[in-house]
């Protein structure tokens, strides 16, 4: 933030000594997971990758190990970069987060947490500590992003988690990065599969959305169209894999 200049902070708190809000732990029917958890823990957690393989699939693609061993989930998501590959996952998984001050604690949906590029719902003197993933029996999830080049930000990115009763999908959540999905979220997409068996038309219906309703813009990354194709081709990849897990397989 302050390489950037969007922050010019006259005093620094360092939190890295916080190492209470360092776990990832499966508590009920949530998995939690410490604000200050380090990429590289999650990326190796089993209980994660268990109940959600996009947790892991998206980590191997963030950045590189000097900043997976450094950086921290909690320090991912307030930093609230529009290409943010964990904002995409969480938005997925419907998490929510929780938010502590001197007044107490709030829980926050993710959907209400990023509140704009580069800004969030926490407010002054207050800090993220957890983020919350309900579990729930029938899932499948799967992240996948292009890069330019390895531990490069995403050109474009999706990550689908889907929830099957009976063969149809009863709850769903499409992430999107990098290309201006308000919320990181295809709240369109999500809505076309809900009640849906989650077929090859379903999920080419769902993917022509996503790419219609995002917002990318042409930079350096690639122009807006071609960013637009990839949201449709990689949101049907995600959604194809996340569906096949569903029911204990892999496409
Ligand atoms: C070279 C490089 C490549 C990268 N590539 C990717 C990538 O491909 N994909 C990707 O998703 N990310 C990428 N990142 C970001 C990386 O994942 C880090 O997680 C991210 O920069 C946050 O780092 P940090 O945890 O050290 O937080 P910091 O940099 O320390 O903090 C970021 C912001 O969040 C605030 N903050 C931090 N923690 C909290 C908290 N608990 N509560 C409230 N506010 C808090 C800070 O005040 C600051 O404003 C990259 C970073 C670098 C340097």
């Amino acid at each position: 933030m302050m390489k950037l200049r969007l922050a010019q902070p006259e005093v620094l708190i360092d939190i890295n000594d916080l190492s209470e809000l360092a776990y990832i732990s499966l508590e009920g029917t949530e998995l939690r997971i410490g604000a200050m958890t380090r990429h590289a823990d999650l990326l190796a957690s089993e209980v994660a990758a268990a109940h959600y393989p996009i947790l892991r699939e998206a980590e191997r693609v963030i950045a590189d190990p000097i900043v997976r061993n450094r950086g921290t989930v909690g320090g991912s998501l307030c930093q609230a970069d529009p290409s943010e590959d964990l904002s995409a996952v969480f938005a997925a998984l419907q998490a929510s987060v929780v938010v502590a001050g001197s007044g107490g604690r709030r829980v926050v949906p993710i959907a209400e947490f990023h509140t704009g590029p580069y800004t969030t719902a926490v407010g002054p003197g207050e800090v993220l500590v957890e983020v919350r993933v309900p579990v729930r029996s029938g899932a499948g999830s799967a992240y996948e992003k292009l890069e330019r080049r390895v531990g490069d930000w995403a050109v474009a990115a999706c990550g689908a988690a889907l929830w099957l009763e009976g063969g149809t999908v009863s709850e769903v959540g499409i992430g999107l990065t990098a290309v201006g999905a308000p919320h990181f979220r295809s709240v369109e997409a999500e809505d076309s599969l809900r009640g849906q068996v989650p077929d090859e038309s379903a999920i080419a219906a769902a993917a022509a959305l996503a790419a219609r309703h995002c917002n990318p813009s042409s930079d350096q990354r690639g122009p807006e169209d071609y960013k637009r194709h990839l949201v449709g081709e990689l949101t049907s990849r995600a959604l194809r894999r996340a569906a096949a897990r569903c029911v204990g397989g892999e496409a």
